[in-house]
């Protein structure tokens, strides 16, 4: 059981997260009271254990923090809220009471995209290859993706044509390398024609944005 007794009361802990960033803000306890005013208010409210009272967050700093979803755990003694809040959670004046959000690896095409970007700012046009992708004639850069595209398909039918013979893997290094050559390209054309990614982040989202038999 992760509740405490304290005072005659019932403390259930809540982890403070934000909706959007996905950080961890900060870590309080709620009783009964402060969980029903969160829901009816829509902001966060706590039990202040040093004070021995119900502690609307942001009540003397002005911190406050919008509550868009309220969790529980799988056996219901633990609470999450979710909020958009644009102030610091820590009385620190911290974002978070525990530090820099930690920094997730970029994913492989945004990965790629700074590469590119660095070398282009990098300004040494003579020797990088990006450089020259991206700002050399467009048909050298077409045909890479092609040669590409074609060195993905290949690797990926030879792991087809011989399931037993070659070793698994062996192939699926080979199409872990074509892919990533062909994503490379593919960025170049995309920082050519001035495409950042959240074009086309926007576009998918465009495209399986949630029906209304789905919510
Ligand atoms: P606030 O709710 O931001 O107006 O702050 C009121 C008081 O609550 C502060 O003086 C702190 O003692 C305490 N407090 C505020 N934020 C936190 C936090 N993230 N963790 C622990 N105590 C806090
Ligand atoms: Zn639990
Ligand atoms: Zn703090
Ligand atoms: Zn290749």
């Amino acid at each position: 059981m992760a509740v405490i007794h304290e005072h005659n009361k019932t403390l259930y802990p809540v982890i403070v997260q934000h909706v959007r960033t996905l950080q961890v803000l900060m870590f309080a306890f709620a009783d009964d009271e402060a969980l029903r005013l969160t829901r009816e208010t829509g902001y966060a409210h706590f039990y202040s254990r040093s004070r021995q009272a119900l502690w609307k967050k942001g009540e003397t700093s002005g911190h406050v923090q919008p509550v868009i979803d309220i969790r529980t755990d799988c056996d219901q003694d633990t609470y999450l809220y979710l909020v958009d809040s644009p102030y610091p959670a820590c009385h620190l004046n911290r974002d978070s009471c525990f530090g820099d959000a930690p920094k997730a690896p970029a994913d492989p095409l945004t990965r790629l995209m700074a590469i590119i970007r660095d070398r282009l700012a990098a300004g040494d046009l003579e020797h990088s290859y990006s450089a020259k992708m991206v700002t050399g004639p467009l048909e050298r850069l077409l045909k890479k993706i092609g040669e590409e595209a074609i060195e993905v398909i290949i690797a990926a039918a030879q792991s087809q044509s011989a399931p037993d013979t070659v070793p698994a893997r062996a192939t699926k290094d080979d199409l872990t390398w074509e892919t990533v050559d062909l994503l490379y390209h593919l960025a170049a054309l995309l920082t050519r024609f001035d495409l950042p990614l959240e074009a086309l982040q926007a576009e998918v989202e465009h495209r399986h944005r949630p029906t209304e038999s789905d919510a």
